[in-house]
């Protein structure tokens, strides 16, 4: 809750006084019971002494307000008890999605490891030559929960540390053969990362500094009190364990939109039992948005991490960042310093937000990323993320989850019940090829929620007439007064052959398309001309393409004069959207090719490789979503290079059974097939 300070009545200059005073003394107790970290705890009574300096009737009042309110509500120390319940968590993940097992799998194996690692009751290491005070300690700790290994000595403890895990160390001081100092020492020496207690007796408090100078993690003097022994030991693991939590890959779910990725990441979360937060970094701006601005900004906010954690309440959430692909383009800052920042477990322990101004501890949050290009994203960002592929789906895949998951969905969004309304598979199926043209599932669960919103009219309005509503069965034939026309033309194999135009498989991030490579030639002077939002990379291969044809021109039987007296034009239609990548190399050396010797092109075939000057064709990426691509526009026969022959193999029947695929090295093996000779 944030504070605005209201008109009051006027009242006596003295009620006034000391409403303000129990005001700010009923703040001050907040402070005082909220059980801040001293960072924090330093930070509020800091702005708490400004704002006892201040009148109430200025601005900063009301600024101090707000910003004491932020510490005290943001969850330093308050977590959700998560826990990995392998067989709830498996059924979540499976039972909700379809086809995407593999996927799951990979995810519970992650979980599975993180969940182990804190599951483990620490192990403690306690190193005294007296045994009657090993034992003593062991019995105290073990009764905390804690797994307790004894040594006698400095050097059996090194022998026990080399061979066996352990968490935290509580050595005595002075010790034969090796004491406590020297193990120390060796510890550091071969750069162990285990936290070391020291107990030393009343007379060398000199050691104990010399301890804490060589970094030991704490001291304790003797005779020993056991509630700060056990205080003590607890600190040391718990900063130990949040340390550990962090640690690990971050995910980052990658793939087309309407996959899945955000479902899942939800799901998550709940096979977790931990909360969920979701933002999306689409066109974001300004780093600002992320980390707040300075308090001095008029208007300042935390950024949205901080107070995303601030609205649930838990400094372990799952936190899903949508979309880190798509940060603006004019992005003000430098975005992959913010998102490591963020998301780096090594970095995120001590996470500045600029308007709350004090590091607050973000390691003990799962982030799960998603992008739909990792293209785009910084190496360094890369490097740090576990990548899981989410894929577009064919179309009996999208009929079955239809049916299964999303029908059932919007039905009762809709307030309709499963019994009364079955939707035929060729009715699924005639949404999907008519009416949705993604690889994904977003429109498609779009074209059922708006049919179910027309049947729950058609129920209200029947229930008005008192007239009983009937069970629905809806096929093929209803679907078009549902929707109206048909929004996609489908099959592009119709069209006749055409002289320099041809079809490429292409990909990117939202999945993959058929777009067709339209050229023309004028008299002129051996210009190439480009349109269509093209990128560098599609620049060149167009440049190549041309002067493979040139330099083959007699092969081809083409005038080389020709090349000086013609500009040559090469267009990609839907120019809105950008395009790059080699992949379209042959498409344009087809297109080329055609226009300049006048043979018709073939408008049922698609194809995708990137060409050499040497005529080679060489592996693309993204044959999968290319291919159901193709299923989509109907087209059936497919080039592709050969170097993708293993891409082919791992694909399922139902992509290949409708497709005729050739597979290829050399640009010299698809003249025939693309291109229609010319009657001499
Ligand atoms: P993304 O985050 O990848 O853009 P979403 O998670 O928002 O996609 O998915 C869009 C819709 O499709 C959601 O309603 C989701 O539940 C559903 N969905 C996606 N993949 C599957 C699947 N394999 N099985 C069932 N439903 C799915």
């Amino acid at each position: 809750m944030f504070f605005t300070k209201k008109s009051k009545h006027p009242e006596t200059e003295e009620q006034e006084k000391s409403s303000e005073e129990s005001a700010l003394q009923a703040l001050k107790d907040r402070i005082d019971t909220a059980k801040l970290p001293p960072r924090a705890m330093a930070a509020a009574t800091k702005e708490f002494e400004k704002l006892s300096r201040t009148d109430p009737a200025m601005a900063e009042y009301s600024v101090g307000l707000n910003y004491i309110d932020l510490i005290n509500s943001l969850p330093w120390n308050t977590s959700s008890r998560g826990a990995l319940e392998l067989k709830r968590a498996e059924a979540i993940l499976n039972s909700r999605h379809y086809g995407l097992a593999q996927i799951n799998e990979r995810i519970l194996e992650l979980l599975a490891a993180k969940t182990l690692r804190n599951a483990i009751p620490p192990r403690i290491l306690i190193v005294d030559d007296e045994i009657i005070a090993c034992t003593n300690l062991q019995y105290t700790l073990e009764k905390e929960g804690y797994s307790c290994i004894c040594a006698a000595n400095g050097r059996k403890a090194m022998d026990i540390i080399t061979s066996t895990d352990i968490d935290v160390i509580l050595s005595d001081l002075k010790m034969d053969q090796m004491d406590g100092l020297q193990l120390l020492e060796e510890i550091k020496l071969l750069d162990l990362d285990i936290p070391m207690i020291l107990i030393t007796g009343f007379a060398s408090v000199d050691s104990a500094v010399q301890a804490l100078k060589k970094g030991a993690a704490h001291y304790l003097g003797k005779p020993l009190n056991l509630k700060e022994l056990k205080k003590t030991v607890r600190e040391v693991l718990q900063s130990k364990q949040t340390m550990d939590m962090g640690k690990g890959p971050i995910l980052c779910f990658t793939g087309p939109p309407g996959t899945g990725k955000t479902s899942i990441g939800k799901d998550i979360a709940e096979a977790l039992h931990l909360h969920f937060i979701r933002i999306s970094l689409a066109g974001l701006r300004d780093e600002a948005n992320l980390r707040g601005h300075r308090r001095t900004y008029i208007g300042a906010m935390p950024g949205k991490i901080l107070s995303e954690i601030q609205r649930v309440g838990v400094n372990n959430p799952v936190f899903l960042i949508d979309e880190i692909d798509k940060i603006g383009q004019d992005f003000r800052g430098d975005p992959a310093s913010v998102l490591l920042e963020v998301l780096d477990p090594e970095q995120n322990s001590r996470f500045m937000d600029h308007y709350l101004d004090i590091p607050f501890n973000l390691s003990q949050v799962m982030f799960i990323a998603t992008a739909n290009d990792l293209s785009t994203l910084p190496s360094p960002l890369l490097d740090r993320m576990e990548v899981i592929e989410f894929r577009g789906y064919t179309k009996s895949e999208k009929t079955h989850i239809a049916s299964q998951f999303l029908i059932p969905r919007q039905l009762k969004e809709a307030g309709l019940h499963q019994e009364q309304i079955t939707f035929s598979p060729q009715a699924i199926g005639k949404i999907i090829t008519d009416y949705t043209k993604e690889t994904g599932l977003r429109n498609l669960e779009r074209e059922i929620a708006s049919i179910c919103r027309k049947l729950a009219l058609k129920r209200l309005r029947a229930r008005e007439t008192e007239a009983a509503f009937p069970t629905i069965q809806i096929d093929e034939a209803a679907i078009h007064g549902f929707l109206g026309p048909k929004k996609f033309l489908t099959d592009s194999s119709a069209d006749p052959p055409l002289p320099g135009i041809t079809t490429g498989l292409v990909w990117s991030g939202t999945g993959g398309e058929a777009l067709k490579v339209e050229t023309a030639r004028m008299s002129g002077t051996g210009q190439l001309l480009l349109t269509g939002s093209v990128g560098n990379v599609l620049q060149e291969s167009a440049q190549t393409a041309l002067s493979l044809i040139r330099s083959k021109a007699h092969t081809f039987n083409i005038d080389e004069t020709l090349f000086h007296t013609l500009d040559i034009h090469i267009h990609f239609p839907a120019g809105a959207i950008s395009k790059d990548g080699a992949s379209a190399g042959i498409t344009i050396f087809m297109a080329l090719l055609s226009r300049l010797t006048g043979q018709p092109a073939h408008q049922d075939i698609a194809m995708t490789g990137e060409i050499t000057l040497s005529g080679r064709i060489l592996g693309v990426n993204g044959i999968r979503e290319k291919l159901l691509a193709a299923n989509r526009t109907g087209i059936r026969r497919i080039i592709l290079p050969a170097a993708n022959e293993e891409d082919v193999l791992a694909l399922s029947p139902d992509i290949l059974e409708s497709l005729q695929i050739f597979q290829v090295s050399f640009i010299d093996e698809i003249i025939d097939q693309v291109l229609i000779p010319l009657s001499s």
